[in-house]
């Protein structure tokens, strides 16, 4: 279905993230009129790399730009989990996925996938440099209302029959309107991301140390992605240079490539999640997605792949002609449990990322040699219904 813009009901998307753009384009394709609201002065630049599963994969395919993100996604090869002293700990491929999940898992750049998906709204629907404010989230037989504020101050009220509160994990809305929704809460540790250039012998792979775990993925224009995480416990690196010296002796390419990082790029951010979702993701016309509702720890990869199903789910099952609250509610009665247990999951596997102790770790270790890190932190079979997710059929 193509996006239409038709003057009909309105949805106002705030948030011009992952999130509220999936939400903004999945509305659009089935016939709200849309405007997505972000305040941020461009999309780009927007983070580091991104790791799309198979479930958001189909979702990024129910959004219309399946084939486009896989023609910009590289082919990754091999893949697995190693020591900092490169000892493997589990190799494989990354086609692997496509057997067990029915689909590839992609690895690209943020911003590519911002840009796709921002492309594909209809012309006009993207306000840049400004602000939203949800006034009222009205009921079922009130609107709801939204304030918002372009960067030369103008202040505009307008209602909306429906409002996307995608607007992060420090969420203005939430904080308004699920006051008793909980707050976000430190995950123990801090991560550096960025994208360095090409640098010889890169294979796709995570690196667990004691308390540090480092990922290494080819993108594909010979960039790659690398992302490092410490936990507190480890004692958390002053800036990049001791970044650098805490990992001098990890193995190649490890070292060359924090070393060609520009550390004006480097993205850090001390990693935070919320506990649970709230008790509801909807309230009135208003409906929370992504990090918004649900941050988690990036540990299972998630947290995005999580946003692009929120707004699928949310375009089949929101119609611009239902009783709008109403159908907000049977949404959140769908989603709220699923990424509960995705929440729950990213933050079983980041813990042992957080371990510190030789012997604690060394046990880790042979666990997951034994039966790969999903399994170890997760039980068999866990993923698979994350990852073999499917959008509802229109
Ligand atoms: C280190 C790290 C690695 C990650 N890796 C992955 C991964 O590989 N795969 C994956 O799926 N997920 C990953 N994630 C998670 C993923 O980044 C997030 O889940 C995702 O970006 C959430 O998207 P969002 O749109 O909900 O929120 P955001 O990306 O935070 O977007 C919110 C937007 O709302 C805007 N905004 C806020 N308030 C207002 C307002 N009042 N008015 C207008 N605009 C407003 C902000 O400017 C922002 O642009 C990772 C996270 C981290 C921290």
């Amino acid at each position: 279905m193509a996006p239409t813009t038709d003057g009909g009901r309105t949805a106002t998307v705030i948030g011009g993230g992952v999130g509220g753009l999936a939400s903004g384009l999945a509305l659009a394709r089935h016939g709200w009129d849309v405007t997505v609201v972000e305040r941020a002065t461009s999309l780009d630049p927007v983070g580091a790399g991104i790791v799309v599963a198979p479930n958001a994969v189909r979702s990024l395919d129910a959004l219309g730009v399946g084939d486009a993100t896989r023609g910009l996604a590289a082919l990754q090869g091999e893949l697995g989990l190693r020591r900092p002293d490169g000892r493997w700990l589990v190799r494989g491929r990354a086609e692997g996925a496509t057997s067990l999940f029915g689909d590839r898992t992609l690895m690209l750049h943020r911003a590519q996938l911002v840009a796709l998906l921002a492309g594909a709204l209809p012309a006009g629907a993207l306000r840049l440099r400004t602000t939203a404010t949800v006034t009222d989230p009205g009921t079922t037989s009130r609107p709801a209302r939204v304030t918002t504020t372009d960067d030369a101050g103008t202040t505009t009220e307008a209602d909306a029959d429906l409002v996307v509160a995608a607007d992060g994990i420090a969420s203005a809305t939430r904080t308004r309107w699920w006051p008793s929704a909980p707050a976000p809460v430190s995950g123990g540790s801090t991560a550096w991301r960025f994208v360095t250039p090409r640098v010889p012998g890169v294979v796709g792979s995570e690196i667990w140390g004691r308390g540090i775990v480092a990922g290494v993925m080819p993108l594909a224009d010979g960039r790659v992605y690398v992302y490092v995480s410490v936990a507190d416990a480890a004692g958390v690196p002053r800036d990049l240079g001791e970044l650098r010296a805490r990992l001098a002796d990890w193995h190649d390419p490890v070292p060359a490539l924090l070393a060609s990082v520009d550390d004006a790029t480097a993205l850090r951010h001390e990693l935070r999640h919320l506990p649970a979702p709230p008790a509801s993701l909807a309230t009135g016309r208003v409906a929370l997605v992504g990090d918004a509702a649900h941050a988690m720890l990036p540990n299972l990869g998630q947290g995005g792949c999580q946003a692009l199903e929120d707004g699928v789910v949310l375009g089949a099952r929101v119609r611009p002609d239902d009783d709008v609250a109403g159908a907000l509610l049977r949404w959140s009665a769908e989603r709220r449990p699923r990424v509960a247990r995705v929440m729950r999951m990213s933050a079983r596997v980041a813990g042992p990322t957080l371990w510190t102790s030789p012997v604690a770790t060394a046990a880790r270790d042979a666990g997951m040699r034994a039966v790969g890190p999903w399994t170890a932190a997760l039980g068999p079979r866990a993923l698979r219904p994350v990852m073999a997710w499917r959008p509802p059929e229109d």
